[in-house]
């Protein structure tokens, strides 16, 4: 058997994973990304069980810091994990009676997999497609650009359901893929719009564009925002009055 995402690094939890194998050897442990809800349990599996750790690579940014720029998701970065085979793309993982494809699908995080039979049964969606809500798309360890392009990736394909890191199971893939596209594209349309009406600031921008949100979620609403202002400079739609895009930039349209 493989694992995928072992989780946190809970022993009580990984005697949970190995009783739920039955008696079965686990010869492979898969990592779909370095979260701390994901991967870190993958050390504490491997000890149990000595079955290698699979995984594209380990975290990183998805583009260089830019000068004086402080990380503000390193917390729920898994930093310590040691790979004992490095996976790309198109790479094929067999099992006894399974083989799955790997998809690499950036912009949730850089080095985000996702994982589908080769039988086109179903597709581990890990933290890009999730069941229970948008994934987080937030700098510098995620891409806007790259997450659009992952999912476009993956609209080609025609995998029957999404089985997700959170959330059920996704039945009907290709109208929520769409779903999730349209949603992403109302927000750019949306930040555009904010800029023709002469906001600059992504604080001024979260006040209109999430006026019906917690304000409890501004902070990682302000994220996503920054996320998409990245794509759009990156597109030469939107400019900025400072070298590189952050949180305190002021914008406007190109
Ligand atoms: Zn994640």
């Amino acid at each position: 058997m493989a694992i995928l995402d072992p989780g946190p690094a809970d022993a009580e939890h990984i005697d949970a994973i190995i009783a739920a194998c039955h008696g079965e050897t686990i010869t492979k442990i898969l990592v779909s990304h370095t979260h701390a809800d994901h991967s870190p349990g993958a050390r504490l599996l491997k000890e149990r069980t000595h079955a290698p750790i699979h995984a594209e690579g380990c975290h990183r940014p998805s583009r260089d810091l830019h000068l004086g720029e402080v990380n503000p998701l390193d917390a729920s970065a898994d930093m310590e994990l040691e790979i004992d085979v490095y996976l790309k793309d198109g790479d094929v993982i067999a099992g006894h009676g399974w083989e799955l494809e790997v998809i690499h699908t950036p912009g949730h995080t850089a080095n985000h997999l996702a994982f589908a039979f080769c039988d086109g049964s179903g597709l581990f969606s890990a933290d890009h497609v999730m069941g229970w809500s948008t994934s987080i798309v937030a700098p510098p360890d995620g891409s806007m650009r790259d997450y659009m392009a992952s999912l476009d990736k993956l609209m080609a394909r025609r995998d029957a359901v999404y089985w997700p890191g959170h959330g059920g199971t996704i039945e009907e893939v290709a109208p929520f893929l769409a779903g999730l596209k349209d949603h992403r594209l109302g927000r750019e349309r949306a930040v555009l719009d904010r800029l023709s009406q002469g906001d600059e600031t992504i604080a001024q921008m979260v006040e209109v564009v999430y006026r019906d949100v917690d304000k409890a979620l501004h902070g990682a609403a302000a994220l996503s925002m920054f996320a998409h202002l990245e794509d759009l400079v990156e597109r030469g739609l939107v400019l900025c009055d400072k070298t590189a895009p952050s949180l305190a930039t002021h914008y406007r349209l190109a």
